[in-house]
């Protein structure tokens, strides 16, 4: 938590196989990030996690692994279990 960095995020377009995603670019650490792992960033927030590359290419190879796979369609994010425990230990 203590070790936060605070990116300026550009919003790029990348093709992947002739498909347009849009993608967040960080003009301080020069990293792209996935949009799909880490969608906050389109929105200028900071992700907690998610995966950055410093090669568009090397995204294209990512997000292709998320369209052949179907991990992220199942669970869009797992993290929101670990608040919702938290919740009910108040109740
Ligand atoms: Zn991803």
């Amino acid at each position: 938590m203590g070790n936060r960095w605070t990116p300026k995020w550009k919003k790029t377009e990348i093709d992947v196989d002739g498909k347009k995603y849009e993608v967040c670019y960080d003009e301080v650490t020069r990293l792209y990030a996935c949009p799909m792992c880490s969608p906050v960033c389109l929105n200028g927030g900071v992700p907690d996690h998610g995966s950055y590359f410093f090669h568009q290419a090397d995204l294209v190879k990512h997000i292709k692994a998320h369209k052949y796979s179907l991990w992220t369609k199942m669970r869009p994010s797992e993290v929101e279990e670990e608040e919702e425990e938290e919740e009910s230990e108040e109740d």
